[in-house]
């Protein structure tokens, strides 16, 4: 069995070999930070915390970089208009760095909320304007760039590679340019490696050209490289920014070093709403705060992993809801599973379920092996949770061991790899521990209701349910006693 993930630098599907043996060295593309995160991040992060959960399932040491741009992004994308931190912070007035503070935060909550594991290093640009410079200067030197009044442009006819990852030649880019062609640069293809800060930009650094900043793809092409070598294995991102921003940062680095910049690309298809694109600029992005506050995160999640990470996600609420029924299939297979072992006895698996057990787990290895295909991993848990379901409600005593392995292959494949927290008691920013304790107190209540039903004390057991629904647990009664579960 050999993982296999789609190249979109050669459109094959290849076998996985990373550069060092047992080691992954990955990179994301991350979100440049001057307001709220929305549904196309939660695309992005959930689908690459995702392949990396995966790669460590799979026993590789992953280190994962994910920038977070804090310079140099314009609102063009390319080399035009303002920087978008500048703008959106003057018009909050505020300091860009400020604006930077709070959006990067309110980031961070959203993709912990999501149980997104951070990455292992998140640079900002503007904390490696050193090695911007040392980048333009080796381009300079090469003779892939040139200076014309403080700005330094990459010129794309040196490099003839430019166009390999995207697809586009640099011809068509001629005749497809914009009007306003920036008169300084000698060919419109050619884009900005550092710009000339003009009067009134604040966010800008000293260079051997004077007083300027960083353009948007030198600081993947630097951050990228400095913390996990070149080559490296796996650079991610949205397929939205292959042109010009990841085209960019292949030519940067290839041409200044003469080696190649990374071995995989992986990029993420789009999300829409209802049909249509989605963007900022459209004015039609769902924020991930305002998403939160009525649906279940775990939910969310379970919505973009249930569409491939290369195929178009398209949102809207019932899509939505199905996700969650879907959720609802494995925690409610999986609480069925707890709720025996509080009382399960004998100490065989058992045999059968045990080869099953291994069976379904090489079935969602296969899946995910197949280009992290995780619907088809999400379709391997339902199976399970099928037979799951005609096990424990044949009325058959079925032994602690075989709960146990049970409820740890749900850990395993749903928890570890797909991110998923099954059991309903991890709440967010919740430990293991804390969800040892939460189930003990809740039980301890459920025993205390119970008491009181006996004595035929009823106002005093619905104001326990009643009151534990106000903390957002809500009690079960069934034929095998209470269950309980978060219901927010
Ligand atoms: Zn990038």
């Amino acid at each position: 069995m050999a993982l296999t993930v789609y190249n979109y630098l050669t459109r094959r599907k290849e076998e996985f070999k990373p550069v060092h043996e047992g080691q992954v060295g990955i990179y994301v593309c991350g979100p440049t930070i001057y307001d709220h995160a929305h549904v196309g991040h939660a695309k992005v992060y959930v689908s690459f915390d995702t392949i990396v959960r995966y790669l460590r399932y799979a026993g590789y040491k992953v280190r994962y970089v994910q920038n977070i741009t804090d310079v140099g992004h314009l609102t063009d994308d390319a080399d035009e208009g303002e920087d978008k931190i500048l703008a959106r912070a003057s018009r909050d007035r505020v300091e860009p760095m400020e604006l930077v503070e709070t959006y990067m935060r309110s980031y961070f909550e959203d993709m912990d909320a999501l149980n997104v594991v951070r990455p292992n290093i998140s640079p900002r640009p503007s904390c490696h304007i050193t090695e911007q410079i040392q980048l333009a200067e080796a381009l300079l030197e090469k003779g892939h760039a040139y200076e014309v009044n403080g700005s330094i442009y990459f010129d794309v006819a040196s490099w003839p590679e430019y166009g390999k990852l995207s697809g586009r030649r640099v011809e068509d880019q001629e005749e497809g340019a914009r009007v306003a062609i920036n008169p300084d640069k000698r060919h419109p293809a050619d884009f900005a490696v550092w710009k000339k800060a003009e009067g009134g930009h604040i966010l800008r650094w000293p260079s051997p050209w004077g007083w300027g900043y960083p353009g948007w793809h030198v600081e993947c092409s630097v951050m990228a490289t400095k913390y996990l070598g070149q080559p490296f294995d796996i650079h991610g991102g949205g397929l939205e920014n292959v042109f010009p921003h990841n085209e960019c940062e292949i030519a940067q680095s290839e041409a200044s070093s003469d080696e190649p910049f990374c071995n995989y690309w992986l990029l993420n298809n789009m999300v829409t709403v209802e049909g249509t694109k989605m963007g900022k600029s459209l004015g039609n992005a769902i924020y991930l705060k305002e998403l939160l506050e009525r649906h279940d995160a775990m939910t969310i999640r379970f919505f973009v992993l249930s569409s491939h990470y290369r195929s178009v996600t398209d949102f809207g609420e019932e899509a939505l809801a199905a996700a969650g029924r879907g959720l609802e299939r494995l925690t409610s297979a999986l609480a069925l599973v707890r709720d025996q072992l509080r009382s399960a006895e004998g100490d065989q698996a058992d045999a059968d379920w045990t080869v099953k057990l291994d069976a379904y787990r090489g079935r969602f290895e296969e899946a995910m092996d197949d280009d992290f295909n995780t619907p088809r991993a999400i379709a391997t848990l339902f199976d399970l949770s099928r037979e799951v379901n005609t096990l424990l409600n044949s009325g058959q005593p079925v032994s602690r061991p075989t709960l146990e392995a049970t409820s740890a292959l749900y850990g395993e494949l749903g928890g570890d790899v797909l991110g998923l927290r099954l059991d309903g008691t991890a709440a967010e920013g919740a430990s293991l521990t804390d969800a040892g304790l939460l189930d003990g107190l809740v039980q301890m209540l459920i025993g205390v209701r119970e008491e009181a039903r006996q004595a035929r004390d009823w106002a005093k057991a619905d104001a326990i349910r009643d009151r534990l629904l106000e903390m957002g647990v809500s009690l079960e009664d069934g034929p095998q006693g209470t269950r309980w579960r978060l219901s927010r």
